[in-house]
């Protein structure tokens, strides 16, 4: 990993105020941070209060609407996020995917939204257990790939993609490092034939039941650039010991 890791902390559906002081306490460990690239992407209600109590590390959002604004009730645009204070959204995890019925096509109107919002954005991919065993893990990835990414003509340092298997989210369970290694390869052609040469700097990110103790193992395969977290991410003590690993 030529860069510092980028560890992305998704708290999904949890947190209230009094877990501000996990935030407060990832943000002080300053001499930590360092070697890292650290960000958190907390509910919506969450984002400016976050923002307010952590200085140093980046805070994001893990959703947006594809529309500037208008009459969609419930729903949180990119540009109303950066109002709140986030710097970058995550678009098409996998649980949007299924409980939303999220398409590509709608994944990518999300993240051409976002760069249009001057805000980064993490474009999630990742193949059911099904689709892996009948080998058809690289191909889905591909599609998804190839329907999800932004037009991002100038903008291509705002791209980061995450590989988050399915399976592992959640689970406990994570693919060999071989596995990783393969995967993250193929979505690095994939890249290159998608963007061309600025396919090069954007970073994948390695998503599913990452913990401390696997942390460096699944990082330091080959092409990941850093680790989407989400159960291990919402306690400053597990969080910190993924990001002291990857570093
Ligand atoms: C996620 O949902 O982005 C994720 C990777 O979850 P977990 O780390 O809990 O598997």
């Amino acid at each position: 990993m030529a860069q510092r890791p980028y560890i992305v902390g998704n708290w999904k559906m949890h947190g209230t105020r009094a877990m501000l002081s996990e935030a407060r306490a990832i943000d002080r460990a300053a001499e930590r941070l360092l070697k890292a690239e650290v960000a958190l992407a907390p509910p919506f209600t969450l984002i400016h209060a976050t923002r307010k109590e952590a200085s140093l590390i980046g805070v994001g959002a893990q959703d947006c609407h594809p529309a500037e604004g208008g009459a969609h009730t419930g729903d949180i645009s990119a540009p109303m996020l950066k109002d709140a204070g986030a710097g970058f959204v995550i678009v098409g995890h996998s649980e949007r995917r299924a409980d939303h019925g999220e398409t590509d096509a709608v994944v990518k109107a999300k993240a051409d939204a976002a760069l249009a919002a001057s805000l980064g954005v993490i474009v999630c991919v990742g193949e059911t257990e099904e689709q892996r065993d009948a080998g058809k893990a690289e191909e889905v990835v591909g599609n998804q790939l190839k329907g999800s990414l932004p037009e991002a003509a100038g903008m291509i340092e705002k791209v980061t993609v995450a590989y988050e298997p399915v399976w592992a989210i959640g689970t406990g369970r994570t693919p060999t490092v071989e596995d990783v290694g393969a995967m993250h390869r193929s979505i690095r052609e994939q890249l290159n034939a998608i963007y061309g040469d600025d396919g090069a700097e954007i970073r994948i990110l390695y998503g599913g039941s990452v913990k401390p103790s696997n942390a460096a193992e699944l990082l330091a395969a080959d092409e990941v650039g850093g680790a989407l977290v989400g159960g291990a991410s919402l306690t400053a003590e597990q969080f910190l010991g993924i990001i002291v690993a990857a570093a």
